[in-house]
């Protein structure tokens, strides 16, 4: 993101807008939505809507057929004994943005996702008090992504710990800080110009939809108070086993989508809380510095490999079973088929990367951003092919 940002400005995002907001009660659902800036993070959002629980998950006798809450942003489910998944539908607002969940144990709770807002964090807060009043052992970024960090401040100030992959910390202050009152104008620049200066009506697309993306990103990272994770987690220490009472959770890192990765699998309960480790019915968001496709796609091997009665809570879509891991090594597949015909051709990365078509069989599924998702994907896995 290093190259989308202007350091040195010190101009005020601040707006009247915002003060209003948080003058009032921290009220989770108009939290976001009064303010007039998101316009284009929600011209992103709109185009993503959240399908239906498939018919196979409502016969599991894990998930339950009603939430508990819903408040259109995103609903809360059970989906085990003590467990509970939060599904996002960014087309209905942009409190939450992400998926992400809760445990709660007979001793002890753990939340998961800091979300892109404060009021997405106190929303899943909220829905625990409604199912459990046990103490709250700690929160955990399932990665440092944005949307899954910027309502971190919701548990600095309820004094929750915040858990996340060690590096986590640093890189949200890394890429989210100095966007902080940075000039806008300075820091869309460099993509307004690849817009215009865009050779095909693809490119021209391609580098909107990236546009589109980043204003929104600059947005959120301009609206909320950033709150880094205080319990840092070595990678190297993992897995590690969590008792919360009754119900014991598991964490463990994988590499794929941004070096940052962790899991929370419960496995006398066959349930995995994914993070962007899986996007479920979505094009994958690859452009990530520490991004690796061909680890990406082992680590979906392994999960293939969990078990065919694994339910998994991903970062991004519906509640999934193995169907949900396979389709997305299907995507990867395609992406990489297509790109190794090019390779063998001559194509240049730079050129490869837009002219993916994107088959029938996934016309449905959102892609955040082409410069997010496919263009990175073909362009690493050049490289990789390059022995770069
Ligand atoms: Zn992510």
């Amino acid at each position: 993101m290093a190259a989308f940002i202007g350091k040195e400005s010190m101009n005020k995002n601040l707006s009247l807008d915002h003060e209003a907001d948080l003058s009032g009660a921290f009220s989770r659902r108009n939290f976001l939505t009064k303010t007039s800036c998101f316009g284009a993070f929600y011209a992103v959002a709109k185009l993503i809507p959240l399908p239906a629980l498939a018919s196979e998950l409502l016969s599991d006798s894990r998930v339950s057929a009603t939430p508990i809450v819903d408040k259109g942003f995103a609903a809360v489910r059970k989906v085990g004994n003590g467990l509970y998944a939060t599904i996002s539908d960014p087309s209905k607002g942009i409190t939450t943005i992400c998926n992400g969940g809760f445990l709660a144990g007979k001793d002890a709770a753990l939340l998961i996702e800091g979300f892109g807002t404060p009021g997405g964090a106190s929303f899943q807060m909220d829905a625990l008090r409604m199912v459990s009043q046990v103490p709250v052992k700690g929160a955990l970024d399932t990665h440092y992504h944005f949307d899954h960090s910027m309502g971190n401040a919701f548990y600095g100030v309820n004094g929750v710990p915040l858990w996340a992959h060690a590096a986590a910390a640093k890189r949200i202050v890394d890429n989210y800080a100095p966007l902080q009152g940075a000039d806008k104008a300075a820091a869309l620049g460099p993509l307004e110009k690849r817009v215009k200066d865009a050779k095909s009506d693809a490119e021209r697309a391609h580098a909107q939809s990236d546009l589109n993306a980043v204003t929104g990103l600059f947005q959120i990272a301009n609206s909320n108070v950033i709150g880094l994770p205080n319990r840092p987690i070595d990678p190297a220490k993992l897995p590690m086993s969590i008792d919360l009472g009754g119900l014991t959770a598991v964490l463990e890192s994988y590499p794929g989508h941004s070096g940052t990765d962790i899991i929370v699998r419960v496995p006398e309960q066959n349930v995995v809380y994914a993070g962007d480790l899986l996007f479920s019915g979505w094009y994958p968001v690859c452009f990530d510095e520490k991004a690796t496709i061909s680890g990406w796609r082992d680590t979906l091997k392994k999960f293939a490999a969990f078990g065919k009665n694994t339910l998994f809570v991903p970062g991004h879509g519906q509640i999934c079973g193995q169907e949900g891991i396979a389709t997305l090594r299907e995507v990867f597949d395609d992406i990489a088929g297509q790109a190794e015909k090019m390779y063998h051709a001559g194509v240049p990365a730079e050129e490869a990367q837009h002219r993916y078509a994107v088959p029938e069989k996934f016309k449905n599924f959102p892609i955040f951003a082409w410069g997010f998702t496919i263009g990175p994907t073909i362009t690493k896995l050049y490289a990789e092919w390059q022995g770069k």
